[in-house]
């Protein structure tokens, strides 16, 4: 891995990782009394939703960085996850929690898309 200030990558997801924790403590929508009325409650019940996959998204961006810092201290950093390949220098300057390259990563992201709808589909059933 030449020419990659590690240093500067480890402060960026230090930073990364106390912005996420901060914005992990506001989590009150999660917290709501049960309402009494029928309609109210279905109300809560997708605030609620709503914030927990906020959270989830958070937290599962957290262990990203917490994973990286971790491939920084053991060496294994900037070296795709999938492949073992090196993860390309322009990427890890823009998402320094790369854990995959380009290449594998949309793999992941078009796998992730397919998952979403099928849980969007779930969802609709629901609804009618
Ligand atoms: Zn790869």
């Amino acid at each position: 891995m030449n020419g990659i200030d590690l240093a500067a990558l480890q402060s960026a997801l230090e930073a990364k990782c106390k912005e996420l924790h901060s914005r992990m403590l506001d989590r009150e929508d999660i917290f709501i009394e049960a309402a009494a009325d029928e309609f109210d409650r279905m109300q809560q019940r997708l605030t609620r939703e709503v914030a927990i996959s906020k959270l989830d998204r958070g937290s599962n961006l957290l262990k990203d960085v917490k994973a990286a810092l971790n491939r920084i201290a053991d060496g294994s950093f900037g070296t795709c996850l999938s492949c073992e390949e090196d993860i390309a220098e322009k990427r890890l300057r823009a998402v320094p929690w790369a854990a995959y390259c380009v290449a594998c990563q949309e793999q992941l992201d078009r796998k992730r898309a397919q998952n979403a709808s099928n849980r969007d589909n779930d969802a609709d059933d629901l609804a009618a």
